[in-house]
């Protein structure tokens, strides 16, 4: 009888993991075993195109503040950025490296900035963000183990991140945008784990898609692009979810229904809602009927005449664009107001700088010359409009004393319509998009086309100014951005009415 021959072992592939796949690994094995095998159930959310986009622009700057440095491009073709990686880590002089590229056990790494420091080499990774963040440090520590272990002297790792003290100069000046931290001491422990991490990311690969359920993972430090997937099977949740009161003793409230088996609001015992608010949601849910206490109409009658309701649209740059800027500083580009009469005539007057400048001094004046006269200025969140107002002052000192002005007449509307209105649709609630269709059901978001809410405003806007825009998808966003702002302030107008009139 003949020996059977031995099964052949299946075939292993020999899988190529980038840094950000790795990473994906670390938020969610899953995530990484799904961004293999099944890429095309991926939904990648506007934020992430967004942080590409930032990352991208100082990146830029990053690589501009270092001349005579050498980008290593061959992005459709890694073996030969190796190959060039290679040459130029060994070429005499050194120049600073851009997106150097290092393989180690088929992990794949591109350093943002490599710069000759002493015999070896500084790693700097280049983040658009404000801070350093916990996520950085295991990036760089992956980094590093790669680099050094393909034969790099890497002496020094930085994370360079976005100075939010910085103050454009203008002329493409950027010196200063970026801030280095050293970061070799945070990485250090993190080091001796990336070889696990590497293994352990293979043996997910190679093996089946693992069985995770969602949980806080999916948002942390990103959403996952796969979420719509792997929530597809989950039953519905209770209509009312407790975790939607609102507040830090809301909150706590909610964990300790969940802790005791109740997941709907309806089904708690009212003995459990201390505080008025709490207690208010939970009465309003419970009825099914909205909440207006009557005394809203003695609060609203201590205001004059005319009334103004306003709403202010802002963008922020990573890098900034206008000269005495700061990054991520909110720089107002649009507003919207409407005024009322005592004799209930309404009418509306708007901003909208299209022109790519520094829109700050036009969008101050044309304020000015729309409200420099009597009357409350109704607004929602207040802090968000007086705040630009201030800063405002401080670039135009001489408007300072009318824009101050308008900031002495402000209302907020948000603290009045929190004391006295609730509707059970605003399930805990009070953004002016939660409030509106419940004081206007024809007064929803949803039908606003081109912007319906203030990401979208944002990205409008830049497009808006962008040279390359074609002109009739500037005339569609110029529309959609005064519909959108005009629609919020009208819908101040509404609130105001209801609560006014009490009932
Ligand atoms: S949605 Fe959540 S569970 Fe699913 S892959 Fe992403 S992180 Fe993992």
């Amino acid at each position: 009888m003949s020996a059977r021959k031995p099964a052949s072992p299946a075939p292993r592939t020999a899988y190529r993991l980038s840094k950000s796949r790795l990473l994906s690994f670390l938020q969610c094995p899953k995530r990484l075993h799904l961004a293999l095998h099944r890429p095309d159930l991926a939904e990648e959310d506007e934020g992430a195109a967004r942080r590409m986009a930032a990352g991208h622009g100082v990146g830029e700057i990053a690589r501009r503040l270092h001349p005579g440095g050498v980008l290593i491009g061959h992005d459709d073709d890694l073996g030969s950025a190796l190959a060039e990686t290679a040459k130029l880590v060994k070429a005499s002089p050194r120049v600073p490296l851009f997106e150097a590229t290092f393989e180690h056990e088929g992990v794949l790494v591109r350093a943002d900035l490599m710069l000759p420091q002493g015999r070896g080499w500084r790693m700097v990774e280049v983040k658009s963000s404000a801070s350093v963040k916990d996520y950085h440090l295991r990036d760089c520590a992956i980094q590093t183990w790669v680099a050094r272990h393909a034969g790099i002297r890497v002496h020094s790792t930085a994370v360079a991140h976005v100075d939010t003290a910085f103050v454009y100069p203008g002329g493409n000046n950027y010196r200063g945008l970026l801030k280095e931290v050293d970061v070799d001491e945070d990485i250090e422990a993190l080091a001796v784990e990336v070889q696990g991490w590497v293994s352990a990311a293979k043996a997910v690969l190679a093996g089946p898609e693992p069985a995770i359920a969602v949980g806080g993972q999916c948002d942390d430090p990103f959403p996952c692009p796969f979420y719509a997937h792997c929530s597809r099977d989950l039953p519905p949740g209770p209509e009312y979810p407790v975790e939607l009161l609102p507040g830090v003793a809301g909150k706590r409230l909610a964990a300790a229904l969940r802790a005791s088996g109740i997941d709907d609001l309806r089904d708690a015992p009212e003995e459990r809602f201390e505080t008025d608010q709490l207690h208010r949601i939970w009465q309003t849910t419970v009825n099914g009927e909205a909440f207006l206490d009557p005394a809203s109409a003695g609060q609203m009658a201590q205001y004059g005449w005319p009334r103004h309701y306003l709403d202010f649209e802002s963008v922020q740059f990573a890098v900034p664009v206008w000269a005495g800027t700061r990054p991520y500083q909110q720089l107002v580009f649009q507003w919207s107001c409407h005024t009322e009469e005592k004799d209930g005539r309404v009418w509306h007057r708007e901003f909208l700088d299209t022109s790519g400048e520094d829109p700050q001094r036009r969008f101050a004046e044309s304020l000015i010359e729309a409200l420099d006269d009597d009357g409350p200025v109704f607004v929602y969140n207040q802090s968000f409009e007086a705040t630009r107002l201030k800063e405002l002052s401080e670039p135009f000192p001489d408007l300072a004393r009318r824009l101050e002005n308008i900031v002495g007449r402000m209302v907020d509307l948000l603290p009045i319509t929190k004391r006295f209105y609730y509707h059970p649709e605003m399930k805990g609630s009070w953004s002016i998009k939660a409030v509106l269709p419940t004081v206007d059901a024809e007064m929803s978001y949803d039908g606003l086309e081109t912007v319906s809410h203030g990401q979208e405003a944002q990205a409008a806007y830049l497009e808006l100014i962008a040279q390359d825009t074609p002109t009739g998808r500037k005339t569609e966003l110029e529309r959609g951005l005064l519909e959108y702002c005009r629609h919020d302030t009208w819908a101040l107008v509404k609130l105001a009415k209801m609560l006014s009139e009490g009932s």
